[in-house]
């Protein structure tokens, strides 16, 4: 068992049902807010006393956040009795048997993962964007959401379950019940029943005014069949090139110049929801500000948004799953090219961020059917080298659709670069024995959730033993 895949669902709660599922997020939003303070709290200590210890692992929020709702500060009430003496009743957090003790639990644990994404930051451990210390989530302006674990009890039941009852269209949660989903659960319930994949956590958000759930699950590897046979390491043949070109999404090609498959743009949804997107927004601009249309047009916008980006996916997810089925040696170029092309129109960027994505669902598909995807060199030109000769041309604009070469040869741009994409691993041939940090190296596992396979089975609270169990680095701050 070592893939994660997620199974989406749009959830359609009763009233009541919707009530829970508020109030579950909030508790959520609480005991985030909750643990951040805790260590908030530390830190100032710690300017008095360096040694004070500052909780922030998963384990000592878990820790910090169960011991603290059982105290005064966590609630309390005044007893008067007959004889007129008050007396203070210690409670702790009163309503904390309303929800499932796991959502606080989850929530601290998100807290330390926001602590530790700044510290790596910090030091420099973590790639990428510069990460912040975690902010307080505010009641209006972060997305309601909380997490359960299943938890597989002993007589084998899991406590996050799919179709119970005959209700196929149902996902049952612990301490909630069973919710209706508006989808066909038939591929995870298949899964589920085959044993072939187990649910993990369910994630639970609201989002364009619905309630939607996440189920991450952990499956078996792909059958045998669906795998790609191993090459050998002598073996420099079968690389395939795939460039995104600039009026289609992407255009793949081999070394020998084929031209294997090509994906227009955009389903044509998308293009259609380009001018009703105009259109809402402009219907928007019309209504007064706090009136109930403005109101009514910011959902209908949201709505928009959301089934666009839906079709966006799904269209990235079917040009990848095409692509890792029909070649096990994938070729393409670095995603920091993007940056360098200094072109800052709008278009341009969502067409970047979009690649990106794609990259990444090609890069996991393609691990497992055992294949690689590799990365070229961000300073390999492969739209400006002729694929024939080998000559690079720098008159290459953007706006040249067709590569014209002094030797004769001329293909279509983007045919071009694929193909260029394609002879580059041929080109460079030790990549494999010392990967080039900058040029990816090769992909040849799936890498695992950090922390999926590191929640602990006991039911409800995680019992103050277990805390210590995790490796306590100091938290660079
Ligand atoms: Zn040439």
């Amino acid at each position: 068992m070592s893939r994660h895949t997620t199974f989406r669902y749009c959830l359609d709660p009763t009233v009541e049902q919707s009530v829970v599922l508020v109030r579950h997020a909030g508790a959520a939003r609480f005991a985030f807010n909750q643990s951040l303070a805790f260590v908030k709290t530390a830190l100032t200590q710690r300017k008095i006393d360096p040694e004070y210890p500052v909780p922030w692992t998963r384990f000592d929020l878990i820790n910090a956040f169960n011991a603290w709702k059982k105290t005064e500060a966590a609630g309390r009430v005044f007893a008067v009795d007959a004889s007129g003496i008050t007396e203070i009743e210690v409670t702790g957090l009163a309503w904390r048997n309303q929800v499932r003790q796991q959502v606080f639990e989850e929530a601290a644990a998100d807290c330390s993962s926001a602590l530790a994404a700044f510290s790596e930051s910090r030091t420099g451990k973590r790639a990428g964007t510069r990460i912040g210390f975690p902010r307080f989530k505010s009641k209006g302006k972060t997305v309601p959401s909380f997490r359960l674990r299943s938890i597989q009890a002993k007589t084998g039941r899991a406590s996050v379950r799919v179709g119970d009852h005959d209700t196929a269209r149902s996902v049952t949660l612990p301490g909630i019940g069973a919710v209706r989903v508006r989808e066909d659960t038939r591929r995870l319930r298949r899964l589920l029943a085959k044993g072939r994949a187990k649910i993990l956590y369910a994630t639970v958000s609201y989002r364009s005014r619905r309630w939607w759930i996440s189920l991450t699950t952990e499956s078996s590897d792909l059958h045998p069949a669906h795998r790609h046979q191993p090459r050998k390491d002598s073996d420099c043949q079968g690389w395939v090139g795939i460039d995104r070109g600039l009026t289609v999404f992407a255009v793949a090609a081999t070394a020998d110049g084929a031209e294997v498959a090509r994906f227009d743009t955009a389903p044509k949804p998308l293009a259609a929801g380009l001018s009703r997107g105009r259109h809402l927004a402009k219907s928007l601009s019309r209504k007064q500000k706090g009136s109930h249309n403005h109101h009514l047009a910011v959902v209908r916008l949201g709505r928009h948004h959301r089934r666009v980006a839906d079709i966006r996916r799904h269209f990235a997810h079917q040009v990848a799953n095409t692509l890792v089925k029909t070649h096990d040696r994938i070729v393409i170029e670095d995603l920091n090219v993007a940056g360098m092309l200094g072109n800052h129109r709008l278009a341009r960027a969502i067409s970047d961020a979009g690649w990106a994505g794609f990259a990444r669902l090609l890069t996991y598909k393609q691990a497992w059917r055992g294949g690689t995807v590799i990365i070229a060199d961000r300073w390999y030109p492969s739209s400006k080298r002729c694929s024939a000769c080998g000559t690079i041309s720098a008159a290459l604009s953007l706006a040249d659709r067709v590569f014209l070469c002094e030797c004769g040869f001329s293909a279509d741009r983007d045919h071009n670069a694929a193909i260029n994409l394609a002879m580059w691993p041929t080109m460079h041939q030790n990549f494999s024995r010392s990967p080039d940090p900058r040029a990816g190296g090769r992909v040849t596992k799936v890498r695992r959730r950090e922390g999926a396979d590191r929640h602990p089975l006991g039911v409800g609270e995680t019992v103050p033993g277990e805390a210590g169990t995790e490796i306590h680095a100091a938290l660079a701050l």
